[in-house]
C-alpha cells in the first residue's frame, strides 16, 4: 500500500472555536491509482491533501506512507519526505516567477544536493512539453505553461505520488484538458494522482472518484464508463435532471 489513513483528523482551533476540516478519514491508495477528491468547497479537500503531502500535521489518527509513519517523523524527515517522495501541484502554480523555467523544476534537485541538475530537469520539462521554452521566466508563460512548469517541478525526482489540489482552476477548459493530458500520460508511465477538482467532467477522468463532506469521505467508487458519462453531462444530479426533462418533453409531446 502507497497510502494508508486512518481515522485522519485535523482540527483547527481559533480562540474558542474549532473547526474540524477532516473529522476521522480512512483512506488506501494503491501504486500506480489516479483519483480525483471531489466535494463542497470546504468539504476539507485541500486539508486533507496538505497532510497527505506533508505540508501540514494531522492532530489524530494515522497516515503510512511507503509503510513509514508519517504523523512520527520530524520537521526534517517531513521536509526530505516533501522533496523526495511528493510532487505537489498547486491551482496557482507557487513558481519563482522571475527565475528561468529550469531553475524553477531544478528546485526540489537542489535541496536534495543532487548532481546534474540541468540535465534532470530538462527530461522533466520534455515530458511536459515544455522543453524549448526551458529559459522562459513563468512571467512570461501562459497559465497552462506555468502549470506544466510546475508539473515538471513535481515529477523531477521522480515521486511515489503527484497531489494536485485544483490544478486546472486556474485555467480554462482547453488548457485544462491539456493539464489532464499530461496526468494520463504521467498516470500510464506508473504514476501515482491524487487530484482535487471541483469540475466533474475532469474528475471523471480518473480511476476512482472520492467524495468529500463535511470532513469525511462519504462515496468511493470506481469510475465506471456510466458514471463517466453521467458525470460528464454537467455531473450527476445534472445528468438526472436532463433525463427527467426528456421525458417530461416526451411525455407532453405523445
Ligand atoms: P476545501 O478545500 O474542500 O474547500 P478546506 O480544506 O480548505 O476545504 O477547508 C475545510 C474547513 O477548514 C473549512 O471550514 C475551512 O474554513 C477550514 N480551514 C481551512 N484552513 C484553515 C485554517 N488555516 N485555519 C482555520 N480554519 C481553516
Ligand atoms: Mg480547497
Amino acid at each position: 500500500m502507497l497510502i494508508k489513513v486512518r481515522k485522519l483528523e485535523r482540527v483547527y482551533r481559533m480562540g474558542d472555536h474549532v473547526v474540524r476540516a477532516l473529522a476521522g478519514v480512512d483512506l488506501d491508495i494503491e501504486a500506480g491509482e489516479f483519483i480525483s477528491i471531489v466535494g463542497a468547497s470546504g468539504s476539507g479537500k485541500s486539508t486533507f491533501m496538505h497532510l497527505l503531502g506533508c505540508l501540514d500535521r494531522a492532530t489524530g489518527g494515522s497516515y503510512d506512507l511507503n509503510g513509514r509513519n508519517v504523523r512520527a517523523m520530524t520537521d526534517r524527515e517531513l521536509a526530505r519526505i516533501r522533496n523526495n517522495d511528493i510532487g505537489f501541484v498547486f491551482q496557482t502554480f507557487n513558481l519563482i516567477n522571475r527565475t528561468p523555467a529550469i531553475d524553477n523544476v531544478a528546485v526540489p534537485l537542489f535541496y536534495g544536493r543532487q548532481a546534474n541538475t540541468n540535465a534532470k530537469a530538462m527530461k522533466a520539462l520534455e515530458r511536459v512539453g515544455l522543453a524549448k521554452r526551458y529559459k522562459h521566466k513563468p512571467s512570461e508563460m501562459s497559465g497552462g505553461e506555468r502549470q506544466r512548469v510546475a508539473i515538471a517541478r513535481a515529477i523531477v525526482n521522480n515521486p511515489s505520488v503527484i497531489l494536485a489540489d485544483e490544478p486546472t482552476g486556474n485555467l480554462d477548459t482547453r488548457t485544462g484538458e491539456q493539464i489532464l493530458d499530461i496526468f494520463h500520460s504521467l498516470h500510464q508511465s506508473g504514476v501515482t494522482i491524487v487530484m482535487v477538482t471541483h469540475e466533474m467532467s475532469v474528475a471523471a477522468q480518473a480511476q476512482r472518484l472520492v467524495h468529500m463532506t463535511d470532513g469525511l469521505i462519504d462515496v468511493d467508487r470506481e469510475v465506471t464508463p456510466e458514471l463517466r458519462r453521467d458525470l460528464v453531462h454537467s455531473g450527476v444530479l445534472g445528468a438526472k435532471r436532463i433525463e427527467r426533462e426528456q421525458e417530461e418533453i416526451e411525455r407532453t409531446s405523445a
